[in-house]
């Protein structure tokens, strides 16, 4: 088995530690080869825990307090608390609270937002004191889930942008493509498609977040397909990847 590959945050402040994860390093297999981390897209259960316990072995969380959601495409934020909440990573795969988006004071609470196409997004706040991830798709974007992340996080220190499908792969109707143009403005519109990424930074832009506070750490998830998942490339069968964000305890 490969070792998990990671896209790093660059920047992050100390104690706070944030990733993005691509589809190498895990167990499943198949569609869902191999760093599944989603438990609702066809993998089987005991692979998709491995998978989530092996992260949090490699990159150094409490897999137990790990704080995930059923993303349901809206704009919910939740709060999670110190013991993780909304359900953890581990002791249960489902039941989560049905949000996009995560909060958190509280260290040693790994939040993580899966997606496959979809636009990963995890900040910190200016004294790093708060952190965040939200999952955007065009629904999200549109409902307004990148403002409600911004907004639940406070005065911004940094943001980070993971790998999502990119406008190279993602053509879409005339309608969503003139309401995408409306509510972000022309450059969210490339040709026949939309640029997630661009309208994730411009909801984060309009949220009072400095654009040079705003970093994009990935690639096309559709063009890469040795390294991510991607939903419109493979026909809606495949697995998810995750960007996760977490404050370090004190020692
Ligand atoms: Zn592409």
């Amino acid at each position: 088995m490969s070792a998990i590959a990671l896209d790093e945050v660059p920047g992050c402040p100390p104690r706070v530690r944030a990733a993005f994860t691509t589809r190498t390093g895990g167990e499943s297999s198949g569609h869902h080869a191999s760093l599944n981390l989603g438990s609702t897209c066809g993998d089987d259960p005991a692979h998709v825990r491995a998978n989530r316990l092996a992260l949090a072995d490699a990159v150094g969380f409490d897999g137990d307090r790990a704080a995930t959601l059923t993303q349901v495409h809206g704009a919910t934020v939740v709060a999670v608390g110190p013991l993780g909440g909304g359900g953890t990573f581990v002791g249960s795969l489902d039941g989560h609270a049905a949000a996009d988006g995560m909060v958190t004071s509280a260290p040693g609470v790994a939040l993580l937002v899966q997606g496959a196409d979809c636009v990963p997004i995890v900040g910190w706040s200016a004294d790093a004191s708060t952190v965040m991830g939200v999952h955007a798709g065009w629904r999200g974007l549109m409902a307004g889930v990148v403002e409600a992340g911004a907004a639940a996080l406070g005065t911004p220190g940094g943001i980070a942008i993971g790998a999502c499908i990119g406008p190279c792969c993602y053509p879409v109707d005339g309608d969503l493509r003139e309401a995408m143009a409306i509510r972000f403005g022309n450059r969210a519109v490339c040709g026949q498609s939309v640029d997630l990424r661009w309208a994730a930074r411009a909801a984060l832009v309009a949220a009072g977040i400095p654009s040079p506070r705003i970093v994009d750490v990935g690639g096309c998830t559709s063009c890469d397909a040795d390294r991510y998942f991607s939903h419109r490339r493979d026909a809606g069968v495949t697995g998810r990847q995750a960007g996760l964000i977490w404050i370090e305890e004190e020692r």
